[in-house]
């Protein structure tokens, strides 16, 4: 999307503001379905990067499924349209009930722990569910130790070495294993990695005679800057189809290839747009303060994010450096030494990639409140979610009614 179409919606929705190109989002779901050449395909679009509802329609337009991690997630995938079987729900450490509540609803669901595995075969002992197994693979990939999920101290999913315990219980308990799945964290680049993954989830699938699926999870990284390596969607869609339409061939069946990306299907897409309150000089640096905090966009506080910034409402202005910053009372750095074009008090800033964990990460924090978010599309733009009210900070709380509060 161009500048001035952002800082003409800037000027119409007010700032701070979160602006969605829907057809870039397009753009991203067709490469990256074409990339695979197998028989089924299903992408499920991982909710929590961008949850607003009318995002999660787009999706359900395009004929993607939906990745959940919460009952939440899966009413709010509901309401934007989606059949509950096109939902997959991929929850860490959450309670039976919440289990229970996702299989009464009739979504997939993806055990991540013998805990509830065990739980679940005893309480469905009469009619099996299908469920999927996520498999810890200890395999040391992704950006940084964050967001890498699948090396041998992360939390997540059951460990390949207890795969002899799942199949003890399954066939204890008569469990119908449908599905393996995996998620190896963000930011996996290498396609050498991907292939790796591949071959140690097929050797887990041959253990289970009704497997009908396989679930790749995510690991998709996207640029953020010029010169940032990203996965090549291409190189390794035909790689992995190549090696997942063998082992098809290997098991007499064509199986469900799936996969849960986010942050590349919404990252590029994204914009934030901030209005600069101050531009203050100290004796370190110059520093421009914007109308907005880590409140709004907390990826660079959290996880050292880097998202580029231009000024675009002064596009041609002199180069100068910057440390910008938010309105937040402690700490709160978006970026620190960025040559950016002058800025001037109320210029418009606007961080790239701010798609994917940036307004579902949005808080009240300092209360203030959340930003508006409007979707581009076909040259449209819509408000799909106003900016808070102070009354959103009102609503649930109560004060009693106590005659003497200090005595
Ligand atoms: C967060 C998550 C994803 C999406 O990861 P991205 O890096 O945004 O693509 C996919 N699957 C599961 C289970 C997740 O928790």
């Amino acid at each position: 999307m161009n500048q001035e179409t952002l800082l003409n919606l800037a000027h119409k929705y007010d700032t701070p503001l979160y602006v969605y190109d829907g057809n870039k989002i397009i753009q991203k779901y067709n490469t990256f379905k074409n990339a695979f050449d197998v028989k089924h395909l299903k992408i499920h679009f991982a909710a929590k990067a961008l949850t607003n509802l009318s995002i999660l329609k787009l999706f359900k337009e395009l004929g993607a499924g939906l990745d959940c991690v919460s009952i939440q997630e899966i009413r709010l995938g509901l309401e934007a349209g989606f059949k509950p079987e096109d939902i997959i729900y991929t929850p860490n450490g959450v309670s039976i009930e919440e289990y229970v509540k996702a299989i009464n609803i009739g979504t997939k669901i993806t055990i991540d722990n013998i805990s509830i595995l065990e739980k679940l075969g005893q309480r469905f002992s009469d009619s099996p569910i299908p469920i999927f197994i996520r498999v810890n693979p200890h395999l040391m990939a992704g950006g940084n130790s964050k967001i890498s999920v699948g090396h041998i101290g992360s939390k997540f999913g059951i460990s390949i070495h207890q795969i002899p315990i799942v199949t003890r219980l399954i066939k204890n308990y008569n469990m119908n294993v449908e599905g393996i799945h995996i998620h190896t964290g963000s930011d996996i680049i290498d396609s050498d990695i991907f292939e790796r993954v591949a071959q140690l989830i097929f050797s887990i699938a041959d253990e289970f005679e009704n497997i009908k699926s396989i679930d790749f999870g995510s690991g998709f990284k996207v640029k953020y800057k010029e010169n940032d390596l990203s996965t090549d969607i291409e190189k390794v869609g035909k790689r992995f189809s190549q090696t997942f339409n063998e082992y098809c061939q290997k098991r007499g069946k064509d199986l469900v290839l799936r996969f849960e990306p986010g942050k590349y299907m919404v990252s590029e897409a994204g914009s934030f747009l901030a209005n600069v309150n101050i531009v203050k000089q100290t004796t370190a640096c110059t520093f421009a303060s914007v109308d907005s905090g880590f409140n709004h966009l907390i990826r660079p506080m959290l996880y050292n994010a880097y998202h580029e910034i231009e000024n675009i409402s002064n596009p041609n202005g002199e180069k100068k450096m910057y440390s910008v910053v938010g309105y937040i009372c402690e700490t709160d750095t978006f970026a620190e030494d960025r040559i950016l074009n002058e800025i001037r008090e109320g210029d418009i800033l606007q961080f790239k990639n701010a798609g994917a964990y940036c307004f579902s990460m949005a808080s009240n924090y300092n209360s203030r409140l959340r930003p508006a978010e409007v979707l581009v599309l076909n040259g449209q733009d819509y408000l799909i979610r106003k900016r808070e009210e102070f009354e959103s900070l009102l609503r649930n709380q109560e004060v009693p009614e106590i005659e003497n509060w200090i005595s």
